[in-house]
């Protein structure tokens, strides 16, 4: 490729340009490779479109913005490399994942660092191979996300999941006892321990939904403590379709009681079934200190709506005795279980 196409010029290369106009949807009259007006004028009209230099001629910036702008997202995979890859299909990437919260950075159609990292990022939550490659398999899953719709990639991803799996026997619960192992939890002022209390509320929730239907997993054993990052591996690789972490909720204030339930912001899964199992627990007659949005690590890291639920404080004595009795624990057992419960039967309305 010569560094000027002109017109006047009448060659193979005026041809190319023509071709890749013409793709764009710019009018060519010229059906011999010849520059005259019509392909001066979509040369112009290209250039005004792209916001270079408009002189109706074809040197290397214009040619380049040709190059550029031929490529449709799907033809070629994207990826990070030097020098970095340019063109319309990474634009379109760049706006897709943008639109769907992962941050792809500056809508600029050079594939840079932030680019990789999205594509990554995307491929990690949809289950993909997460080699920073943007082929054909990530495309077919973002063109399945149906991305026109307004709503984080959180709330897309759940929306599949709710339409593939309908139906509580169908699905795979995974209990998340907090603490364990070194790590104790809080403690109460007549010494009961987080760890051990949440513990026996994960197991007879687990019996609750077990019997009905449900298969449930747990992150840990009883004498495990794993770290955040491991829960949220353990629940991602049993593919389950719904987290539920369990812990109790503490204060210096011994007066704070009361049940509370912690969602990721943007999962409107996760806040139905935070909503569902908070109205079951303050139905016990516990006081209702609501629901609320949170961005924890264990959010982000599970891939399916996820909740942290505290239903009361530990370190109010009151509640401490509560949770001591065995039959009281049973029955706040029974109401995370009846909110897991009810979230599985409003799914679908
Ligand atoms: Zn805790």
């Amino acid at each position: 490729m010569t560094l000027l196409i002109k017109p006047g010029d009448r060659s193979d290369q005026v041809a190319d340009v023509q071709a890749r106009l013409r793709a764009l949807g710019y009018r060519i009259d010229d059906e011999t490779g010849s520059y005259e007006d019509s392909t001066t004028q979509a040369v112009r009209e290209f250039q005004q479109r792209r916001s270079i230099l408009v002189d109706g001629l074809v040197g290397p910036n214009t040619w380049g913005e040709l190059v550029e702008a031929s490529w449709r997202l799907g033809d070629r995979s994207l990826y990070l490399t030097f020098p970095l890859m340019r063109g319309d299909d990474v634009l379109k990437l760049q706006q897709l994942l943008n639109a769907i919260g992962y941050d792809a950075g500056r809508e600029d159609g050079i594939f840079g660092p932030n680019g990789g990292r999205a594509v990554r990022h995307f491929q990690r939550e949809y289950g993909g191979t997460e080699d920073g490659i943007f082929g054909p398999v990530s495309h077919t899953a973002l063109l399945g996300l149906r991305v026109d719709r307004p709503g984080t990639a959180a709330s897309l991803r759940e929306e599949l999941l709710l339409a593939e799996r309908a139906d509580m026997t169908d699905s795979l619960i995974v209990i998340d006892p907090g603490h364990g192992g070194p790590d104790d939890g809080a403690r109460g002022p007549n010494g009961a321990r987080e760890s051990e209390l949440c513990w026996d509320i994960s197991v007879k929730v687990a019996e609750m939904l077990t019997h009905s239907g449900a298969k449930v997993r747990f992150t840990r054993t009883e004498v495990e403590g794993p770290t955040t990052s491991e829960r949220a591996t353990r629940a991602n690789d049993l593919h389950g379709d719904v987290f539920v972490s369990i812990h109790l909720n503490s204060l210096d204030e011994s007066n704070a009681g009361g049940a509370s339930t912690y969602f990721f912001g943007g999962s409107r899964l996760g806040e139905r079934l935070a909503d569902s199992i908070q109205h079951e627990l303050t139905g016990l007659g516990i006081k209702d200190c609501r629901s609320h949005a949170r961005a924890y690590a264990l959010f982000k890291e599970t891939q399916m709506p996820a909740v942290l639920v505290e239903p009361c404080f530990i370190s109010n004595p009151e509640e401490e005795k509560m949770l001591e009795d065995p039959l009281l624990r049973g029955r706040v057992a029974e109401a995370v279980a009846a909110g897991v419960r009810r979230y599985y039967e409003s799914k679908g309305r």
